[in-house]
């Protein structure tokens, strides 16, 4: 699983290429675009975790 990486103020964001959702964490980053990418939907226990966007 290969997310898009993003440079930030100086702070690496992790892109879910399918929904656009940012992660601090890497590893949330690739399930939510692994759960993307089968489901066609965002799962909300995923998606808490997402850095709001701005
Ligand atoms: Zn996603």
């Amino acid at each position: 699983m290969v997310v898009k990486e993003i440079k930030k103020n100086g702070q690496t964001l992790y892109i879910c290429e399918e929904c656009g959702f940012a992660y601090e964490q890497k590893e949330w980053a690739e399930k939510c675009q692994q759960w993307c990418q089968q489901y066609q939907s965002c799962n909300l226990e995923i998606t808490q975790h997402a850095v709001p966007p701005e």
